[in-house]
Order: structure tokens, then sequence, then C-alpha cells
């Protein structure tokens, strides 16, 4: 239980009644949930990147779940997104799934069902996560993760656990920017960054630079992205 206690879900439906049952219905079974009534809104918290899995209603003020699910999937291929679809509507449930969604429920859904459903995405989801034992940066730079050390050029590399956690994640999210919130909620484990401060990952950031880039010029493998967090590049 005690991994599943961090494991948080973004409900994004704007009828009360089937909003407020998902969220008692999952808060039952050990999962932390944000509830959203606006399918914009609804967009900005899915791009926030910090939940394991998105429910997304398809009618919504707004914003439709389709739109939702495009822009969302146009940033990142791997979240988690089940649709929330009328019963037997099976253009909803063909066009959500070829916009990307993991898996559809349909209204009016069992609560048995439902949660089938949450937990074998969120298991696919996990399982689907490499982890790469061996991470190299353009020429120079080869990071042997097991052992928290590398070398770049002639010189020897050590590193600290978080800071491979760090590197980690940003390898197997190389394909975007990693924003300092994901990296809080998904490296550090904290489920609400509102009130946590966030030099902690600055200041893992520039350690990794001063050991992974040239010692002159600007990052050329951990790059700023303006407004969007940080990203790895360089890597395979
Ligand atoms: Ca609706």
């Amino acid at each position: 239980m005690t991994i599943k206690n961090r494991l948080r879900i973004l409900v994004v439906e704007d009828e009360e009644a089937i909003r407020t049952g998902l969220e008692d219905l999952l808060v039952f079974h050990g999962y932390a949930v944000e509830g959203c009534a606006d399918g914009r809104r609804g967009l900005d918290l899915a791009m926030s990147g910090t939940f394991d899995l998105v429910l997304l209603d398809i009618m919504l003020p707004g914003l439709d779940g389709y739109a939702i699910c495009e822009r969302i999937r146009a940033q990142d291929r791997e979240q988690p997104i089940v649709m929330l679809t009328a019963r037997s509507a099976d253009d909803d449930i063909v066009k959500g799934l070829s916009l990307g969604a993991d898996d559809y429920v349909s209204k009016p859904f069992s609560v048995a069902e439902l949660m089938l459903r949450v937990e074998a995405v969120l298991r696919r989801s996990r399982a689907g996560t490499e982890i790469a034992n061996r991470i190299r940066l353009g020429a120079d730079v080869d990071i042997d993760v097991r052992n928290l050390s590398g070398t770049r050029g002639d010189e020897a590399l050590e590193f600290t656990r978080r800071e491979m956690e760090v590197l980690q994640y940003l390898h197997a999210h190389g394909d975007r920017a990693v924003s300092r919130e994901e990296l809080l909620n998904k490296v550090w484990g904290y489920s609400r960054t509102a009130d946590i401060e966030t030099r902690t990952v600055d200041i893992h950031i520039a350690r990794l630079r001063r050991k992974i880039e040239a010692d002159s010029g600007s990052p050329v493998y951990l790059l700023t992205v303006r407004g969007a967090g940080y990203r790895l590049v360089g890597g395979d």
C-alpha cells in the first residue's frame, strides 16, 4: 500500500455526482486524487506531468476530452490516460483510443470494472519503464548507473544516488522537457509540491552539470527549456 498511496490520479469530469463519486472511490482505494470540472484547467493539470493516470471525460466545458488527450500525447507518449465514454458509444471509444488513450471505461460503470481498468493501466505503465544501466552522452560521457560512477573523457565521475535518479529520469524521458514539479514528484516522491522549496532540484541540476558538461561554455547535454524545465539530450 505504501507505493500505491503515492500514485496520483487526475479526474477530469464536469458532472459533479460522477466526479465526486470517482474521487471518493479512488481515495478509498489508496490513491491521491485531484478532481477538475473544466477542460482547460484539466489540460493544464494534466500537462504538469505529475499524475500517474488521467481519467478523462469527453464532453467538457472549455475543451473536450479528445483535444485534451491529443495535447497530452503530443507532449508525453507515456502518460497513462483512461477515457470515460458513454455506454455503447463505439465511435467515442475508437476515437479516444486512436488519439492515444490507453483504455476507456463506459458510463455508467461498475466500481469493480473501473478499478480493474485503472489498476491494469497503472501496472502496464510501470512495467514499461525501462531502466538503463548505462547512459552515454555524446562522445565523451559514459555513465555506469548501478555503480554511481562514470567518465568524461579521462576524468572519473562519481554521483550520489539522488543525482543518478535525476539523470535516469531525464534520460528515460529524453524526448521532452521535465518540469521541476515533476522531478520533485517522481524522483523525490513528494505528492504535493506547492509548498516545497524547489532549490533542491536546481542544486542537483547544477551539480550534475559540473560533472557531465565541459568546464566552459553552455550546457550541451543537460539543457534548460525556458518555462518547461530540463531536458537531457545527446544520449543513446
Ligand atoms: Ca461531461
